[in-house]
């Protein structure tokens, strides 16, 4: 297993990481302990959860599931994210109150990454990230990042903690795949530029990127693809282009699967790409898909089969 540095940090995590969302939602303590073990034996020593997680019992079972092994392994967790009219994402209050909570449910003595889970335009930046810096001075988090940002807000991030002595974002984590590039136009230059590294969110656009689905059937029974939120990956166009994603791979011996995962931790912006997983099986064909061996003009190719050129 690879390991990168997150940016500019002294975080050193596995380049496949382990996505946590499903944590408390569609797996019990049970099956997290099972998929969480299945992640270590692979070497995946990144993991990847938020407060809003089944309303925090992902970082619950998430915790349980590490604690023999917490030193050995980097756990990131988010704060704000429900964004109701009456809650800000990203005030002071809610940075302290909210990693109280988180540092609880994980049972842990500090978060290794905290992340802004979206940013909050009725927050000036200069209160989330003073709030954060309070945070690294007490030893409670060791590094922070953000998440479903712009590349203006990277800037003004950055410029802002640099101008005041404050700590500032180590890592990105937007959504980022084969069938969702748009991180590519601006936001990794800003990550490039100003030394975060990236996470990708939804690296396998809920398992479309895995093939286990072709045009003209349905999801399989039980899969995600079949919640009406997720469901929206499956259209004609992005069917086709995985077609074609997979016929490139396949010429090389290599499997869509492989391709998409391997696309995103080629990329030296990327620090860990973490996917998801519903059962131990899932990680484990994961972290072995997850390799950095693609040159910029395998990846320039892949893009033209997804663009259909
Ligand atoms: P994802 O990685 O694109 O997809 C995960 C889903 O794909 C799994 O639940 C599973 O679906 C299916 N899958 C995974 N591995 C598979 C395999 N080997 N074979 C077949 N199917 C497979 O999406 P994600 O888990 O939602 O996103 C990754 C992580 O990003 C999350 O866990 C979370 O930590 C983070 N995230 C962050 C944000 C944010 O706003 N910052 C937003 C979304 C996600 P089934 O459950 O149907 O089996």
């Amino acid at each position: 297993m690879d390991t990168r540095t997150v940016g500019r940090s002294d975080l050193t995590i596995s380049v496949a990481g382990l996505g946590c969302n499903n944590f408390g939602m569609r797996a019990d303590a049970e099956q997290t302990r099972a998929i969480v073990q299945a992640a270590l034996d692979a070497g995946i020593t990144f993991f990847d959860t938020a407060r809003m997680y089944g309303g925090g019992k992902s970082e619950e079972f998430l915790g349980a599931a590490l604690a023999p092994v917490r030193d050995e392994v980097v756990i990131a967790t988010k704060f704000g994210g429900r964004m109701s009219p009456d809650e800000t994402s990203g005030s002071r209050e809610l940075v302290m109150r909210e990693c109280e909570a988180s540092l609880t449910a994980l049972g842990t003595d500090r978060i290794d990454l905290y992340q802004m889970h979206f940013p909050d335009a009725r927050v000036p930046v200069e209160e989330t990230l003073q709030a954060l810096t309070d945070l690294v001075a007490q030893g409670k988090v060791r590094a922070i990042g953000c998440s479903n940002v712009t590349g203006w807000q990277i800037a003004d991030a950055t410029w802002i903690a640099e101008t005041r002595g404050l700590a500032a974002f180590v890592s990105l984590q937007n959504e980022w795949s084969l069938l969702e590039r748009g991180i590519e136009t601006e936001v990794l230059g800003a990550c490039a530029r100003f030394g975060l590294g990236v996470l990708p969110y939804f690296p396998l656009a809920s398992g479309v990127l895995t093939g286990k689905v072709r045009r003209g059937e349905a999801a399989p029974e039980g899969s995600r693809l079949n919640l009406p939120y997720f469901s929206t990956y499956l259209t004609d166009a992005n069917l086709a282009a995985t077609e074609r994603v997979a016929a490139w791979a396949a010429d090389r011996g290599r499997t869509l699967h492989d391709v998409a995962l391997s696309y995103l931790a080629s990329d030296p912006n990327t620090a860990s790409v973490i996917a998801g997983a519903s059962s131990p099986e899932q990680v484990t064909a994961n972290a072995a898909a997850t390799r950095t061996d693609l040159g910029v003009e395998d990846r320039a190719e892949i893009v033209a089969a997804v663009l259909g050129g």
